[in-house]
């Protein structure tokens, strides 16, 4: 940000290569704080929110998108059920359901990824040489890795299942 919008263009020019062609910029560049959001609640009234608009998290280990996606793929499977149901799709109860079944997974990765932005960016020695101890094991160990590898994936929870639902008529 303290470099003119030139020297700015060219850094990321050259750290970005020319996939996307000769980058400009279109509107004045903005430093936002990457830190951790999240909502008070997830439910108002007939309304739920979902995604980065419930839970904002650091930027690492690719869990952000992953985690909205899994929002998406909850709620969806709710509302067709209760909809071939002939329910409510907006009540509180339906709703509060909702969110009690994400409650678990979001609470389970904001703290993992939590966890990792204060590990790494913590100088202590101690806990550097913890860290390169744990990624040394990680890579030693095939079945570790493969296995912290489908948590980040959303992989080793029960996803709903879309298949078998009761039809309505209209
Ligand atoms: C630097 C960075 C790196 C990331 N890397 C990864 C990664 O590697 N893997 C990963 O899984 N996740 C990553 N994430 C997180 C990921 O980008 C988000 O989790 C994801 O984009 C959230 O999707 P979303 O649709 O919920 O929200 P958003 O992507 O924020 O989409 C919301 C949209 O709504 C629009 N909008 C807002 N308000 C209004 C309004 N009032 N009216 C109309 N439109 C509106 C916004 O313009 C935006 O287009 C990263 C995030 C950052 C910041």
């Amino acid at each position: 940000m303290s470099g003119s919008e030139d020297d700015f263009l060219e850094t990321l020019q050259q750290c970005f290569g020319y996939r996307l062609g000769q980058l400009t910029l279109t509107a004045p560049r903005r430093a936002f704080p990457v830190s951790l959001i999240r909502a008070d609640r997830m439910q108002s009234g007939r309304a739920v929110i979902i995604g980065n608009a419930v839970h904002q998290l650091h930027p690492v280990a690719g869990q952000g998108f992953n985690l909205g996606l899994r929002d998406v793929v909850q709620l969806a499977d709710m509302l067709l059920k209760q909809h071939g149901q002939g329910e409510d799709i907006g009540s509180a109860t339906f709703l509060n359901d909702y969110v009690k079944t994400r409650e678990q997974d979001h609470r389970q990765t904001i703290t993992f990824t939590d966890t990792l932005v204060k590990l790494f960016s913590n100088d202590s020695l101690a806990l550097a040489a913890a860290r390169n101890i744990g990624l040394a094991a990680l890579d030693h160990v095939p079945a570790a890795k493969t296995i912290l590898s489908r948590h980040a994936m959303g992989l080793a929870q029960r996803l709903p299942n879309f298949g078998n639902r009761p039809q309505r008529d209209n």
